[in-house]
């Protein structure tokens, strides 16, 4: 099965809890005001397989708590996603959980999760909204739901539900691939501004876009 993707990445520590292998949909239409990810939201650009997603992220699956599926918008690839979680589901055994997270409402998404049973844990639904406030754990900002979709799911994730940002660390995921680097979790109101500021102050221009960038997704510096 064919898909988009803008990147993969292990381990990734702000997206989820532990240590999670990071899928990036390339691709998203929904262009939310402040979003720094707007180098995902191309379509058609990064293209690959299911089949080489699992064979990449394979041999880092041993050492991974979960999988955390981030975009771009996943579900612009419904078909692709569908084919992803399945073999994700395949592969990971029972004691990795998946978390995808899309910039759709829980309304729109939720009668195709339906028919997907079992194969996400957990999701975080609805668009990224940059004058909101943004107090919970792995989430842009407090419009955007976690629901509880397994078992699992249940039992990694409810104590999450409503926890607080600040009962984490300060952290984001800082990774270098040639002359790009790369960053993911959810940088505070502003914060971003100090980030691109020091890194350009070490020689490096930043491509993040402009305002109070704050997104579940990551963001890349073209040195
Ligand atoms: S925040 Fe996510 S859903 Fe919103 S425009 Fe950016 S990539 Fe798309």
């Amino acid at each position: 099965m064919r898909l988009f993707l803008s990147r993969l990445h292990f381990p990734v520590t702000t997206l989820g809890p532990g240590r999670r292998a990071g899928i990036w949909f390339q691709g998203c239409s929904l262009h939310c005001p402040g979003c720094i990810s707007t180098d995902t939201w191309i379509h058609e650009r990064g293209q690959t397989t299911v089949a080489d997603v699992i064979q990449t992220i394979s041999p880092w699956l041993h050492e991974a708590d979960g999988v955390t599926i981030s975009g771009g918008e996943p579900f612009e690839q419904l078909e692709a996603l569908e084919a992803l979680l399945i073999a994700l589901r395949e592969e990971i055994g029972p004691d990795k959980d998946v978390l995808v997270y899309s910039g759709h409402t829980w309304e729109k998404i939720s009668r195709r999760l339906s028919t997907w049973a079992g194969l996400a844990d957990a999701l975080i639904s609805d668009p990224f909204v940059r004058s909101g406030s943004q107090t919970f754990v792995w989430r842009g900002s407090d419009n955007q739901r976690l629901h509880l979709l397994t078992e699992l799911g249940r039992k990694r994730y409810s104590d999450s539900r409503h926890a607080l940002r600040e009962t984490l660390p300060k952290a984001l995921d800082v990774y270098f691939d040639g002359d790009t680097v790369w960053m993911a979790g959810i940088p505070e109101a502003g914060s971003l501004t100090q980030i691109t500021q020091a890194l350009a102050d070490a020689g490096f221009a930043s491509a993040a876009s402009d305002g109070d960038p704050i997104s579940p997704q990551p963001f890349p510096v073209f040195a």
